[in-house]
């Protein structure tokens, strides 16, 4: 039977770390240097507002700050663009966060590339995303952090293994690329244009699923013994969570295997809080 890598605990375990850590800086320092993390909403996509309320919540359990602000859909890029401005500016603030997706009329890359890299905890910004590129240490996109994290407290060695990453998005395939690079596995990247994906996929020590496609990915993509970490996140018509892998089919193939829900998910948030304690650090 394949371990299960959990996320949960992980996840559990991190933000008790950084409570501990928030607490000592609370006492060593003061209030004023205790982070305090942005977050912009705007719109009412309601599956936004749960992540932004998820996101308020891991704050409060590890005990830094907050700030919440709700606009309405309507909002013009530039009035965003001006808000971003202010919280560069404002020293009380640690961390910027915008959750995207952004209504159509706003250019998402212009917004991200307005927060300032120094603030820039979901490391979106072109400036962390070349920091990564380099080798340099900047603010690393939450999930693929996450995933590495889970990887690593799960005693599972990265070093030389053969890593597919399926799907080249900037927030998730491509930093996932140069985080696995960065601890030495020799690395494949495949897209919706790779041909005989299959083929390529059984050659994964560790395969690591993020193209958005329920249940794509079945026990014929998987060699014998190898670690699957599945991304993606759906809600299915029954009202239950699955991920792009099926698990049911590759858990009995693999050795270790991330679950949907308890796997990849706890890990982004745990990561976007550990990237907050860290720009206090930096400020
Ligand atoms: P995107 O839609 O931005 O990217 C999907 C990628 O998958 C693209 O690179 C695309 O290729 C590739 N792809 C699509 N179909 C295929 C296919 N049939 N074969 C091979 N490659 C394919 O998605 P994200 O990277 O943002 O997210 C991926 C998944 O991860 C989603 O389910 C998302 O919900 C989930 N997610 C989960 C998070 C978590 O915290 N658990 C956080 C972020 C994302 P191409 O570039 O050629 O179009």
């Amino acid at each position: 039977m394949a371990v299960l890598i959990d996320g949960k605990a992980t996840s559990q375990a991190i933000k008790d770390e950084l409570k501990a850590k928030v607490e000592e800086i609370r006492k060593t320092k003061g209030e004023s240097a205790v982070p305090t993390l942005a977050v912009v909403l705007v719109g009412d996509d309601p599956a936004s507002a749960v992540y932004v309320r998820n996101k308020k919540k891991a704050c409060e359990y590890i005990g830094i700050g907050s700030r919440s602000i709700e606009l309405p859909a309507e909002t013009c890029e530039e009035e965003l663009l001006a808000l971003i401005d202010d919280l560069n500016g404002d020293a009380a603030v640690t961390g910027i966060l915008v959750q995207l997706p952004l209504p159509a009329h706003i250019d998402e890359n212009k917004v991200i590339e307005r927060i300032s890299p120094e603030k820039d905890v979901d490391g979106f910004n072109p400036v962390n995303a070349g920091r990564l590129f380099t080798g340099r240490p900047g603010f690393v996109s939450c999930t693929p952090a996450g995933i590495v994290e889970l990887l690593k407290r799960h005693d599972i060695n990265i070093a030389g293994k053969h890593c597919v990453v399926v799907g080249r998005s900037n927030i998730v395939g491509k930093p996932m690329a140069l985080l696995m690079l960065k601890e030495n596995a020799t690395v494949t990247v495949c897209h919706s244009k790779t041909v005989n994906l299959q083929e390529i996929t059984k050659q994964a020590d560790i395969l690591i699923c993020a193209i958005g496609k329920p249940r794509f990915f079945g026990a014929e993509y998987v060699k014998d013994g190898a670690v699957v970490v599945d991304v993606g996140i759906h809600r299915m018509e029954d009202g239950k969570l699955c991920g792009d892998v099926r698990f049911d089919e590759v858990e009995p193939k693999c050795s270790a295997i991330t679950p949907v829900p308890g796997g990849v998910g706890p890990m982004t948030i745990a990561m976007l809080m550990y990237n907050c304690v860290q720009a206090a650090g930096m400020q």
